[in-house]
């Protein structure tokens, strides 16, 4: 079973995660936590080449790059972790690509999509859990955390409202495979939401 979680900077997805994975465990299954970009050691350097680059790599060198990282994890940590029979909660995966590079900059999202899915070899998550929230309020958090919302500080204030947008827009094109929770309640309630989805998902 692979599970993704989804959203935009700040939106909680650690912190479900975390929530998550817990209650899994208690439950006495094995999770295998992972990330993109960099849940493996060689998208670990393609991590730090995207976000220590942000803006200046040219569009199509970056979604390439998330696409590599993609393609390594997905062969390497994704597909063996599920042939074992674990339990893979990811932070982000292609829906971050559409989003970020398609939506977010001047990419075609469609394009981005096939890249991914060519990259990935059409793997698909069993569920999406998409945290949505207002950017704003995102903002204000990782302010509270002196962490900064916007690492690309060239990047303009309404980038972070067409990620969304374009999140949305996501989950409504694809109902079955998407959860989308309301970011702004609070983290318990939004992982008892996540509980019972899942739990009806592993049966
Ligand atoms: P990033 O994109 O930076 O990885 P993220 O989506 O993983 O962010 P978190 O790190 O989980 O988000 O949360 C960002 C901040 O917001 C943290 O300080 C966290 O404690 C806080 N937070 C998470 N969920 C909620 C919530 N439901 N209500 C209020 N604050 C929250
Ligand atoms: O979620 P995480 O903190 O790992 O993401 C790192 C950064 O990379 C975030 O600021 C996110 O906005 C960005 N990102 C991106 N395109 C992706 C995935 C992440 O721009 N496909
Ligand atoms: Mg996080």
């Amino acid at each position: 079973v692979w599970i993704t979680l989804e959203g935009g900077d700040g939106s909680g997805k650690t912190t479900q995660s975390n929530l998550l994975a817990e209650w899994l465990e208690g439950e006495g299954r094995t999770v295998v936590r992972t990330r993109e970009p960099g849940g493996s050691e060689v998208g670990q350097l393609i991590r730090d080449i995207v976000l220590h680059h942000r803006g200046d790599i040219a569009p199509r060198a970056e979604a390439l790059l998330y696409a590599a990282d993609r393609a390594h994890h997905v062969a390497t940590v994704v597909r063996p972790a599920i042939e074992r029979g674990d339990i893979v909660l990811q932070d982000r995966y292609l829906d971050s690509s559409v989003a970020y590079q398609g939506a977010g900059r001047v990419l075609d999202a469609t394009e981005v999509r096939d890249l991914s899915l060519w990259a990935a070899e059409g793997a698909l998550p069993d569920l999406t859990l998409l945290l949505d929230l207002d950017p704003a309020a995102a903002r204000t958090r990782l302010d509270a955390d002196d962490k900064p919302f916007d690492r690309l500080e060239a990047e303009r204030e309404e980038f972070h409202g067409r990620v969304r947008d374009a999140y949305l827009a996501l989950a409504l094109a694809e109902p079955e495979r998407f959860l989308v929770l309301d970011a702004a309640e609070r983290p318990e309630a939004i992982a008892e939401r996540i509980r019972a989805r899942v739990g009806a998902l592993l049966g």
